[in-house]
């Protein structure tokens, strides 16, 4: 078993809302444009320690410290607190920030963006926030400054994602 599938409760996994399914039936998957409202209470129980301080009170692990900046393996990334896939390993890249860098999220012709920016003047700074368009979680920053064809940089916490390997 993975770091990551030990890191996922089974009992999140067994929630209704959360997506589930093989590499090929999540890289299938359309976003209608759902939603996931739990409380923080809710979330508490759900996610572990860790996951609740980065996806809902958003948080920054340190850098190369998560599971997924190295990863290079084929598959998907999805939300970890409700499954939505946000991310193929087709487009993660070596940005030696030492956080999961990504040039674009998924994005199916007629969907709902499945990720959504907001403006992040925390620590000083003037940050574009990114959170999961589903259930509002926290997963990190994107930032102008990516290689083609976006020139965008999506940096991601390791915490906030689950990796689903095409192998699987
Ligand atoms: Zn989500």
């Amino acid at each position: 078993m993975d770091k990551q599938k030990e890191t996922v409760s089974k009992e999140l996994l067994e929630q209704p809302f959360y997506i589930k399914g093989s590499y090929k039936e999540l890289s299938e998957y359309i976003y209608k444009g759902d939603k996931v409202n739990l409380t923080d209470q809710e979330w508490e129980h759900l996610l572990n320690d860790w996951q609740f301080y980065i996806l809902r009170n958003k948080g920054t692990e340190r850098a190369f410290s998560g599971k997924y900046y190295n990863n290079k393996e084929k598959g998907i990334y999805v939300c970890a607190a409700c499954g939505l896939p946000l991310f193929l390993s087709e487009t993660k890249y070596e940005s030696g920030s030492g956080w999961p860098s990504f040039y674009q999220p998924i994005k199916k012709e007629g969907e709902p963006l499945r990720i959504r920016e907001e403006m992040d003047t925390s620590y000083g700074m003037i940050r574009t926030e990114i959170l999961c368009n589903r259930c509002g979680s926290h997963l990190g920053h994107v930032f102008p400054d990516g290689p083609p064809p976006t020139g965008l940089r999506y940096c991601v916490n390791s915490a906030s994602l689950r990796f689903i390997s095409e192998s699987e």
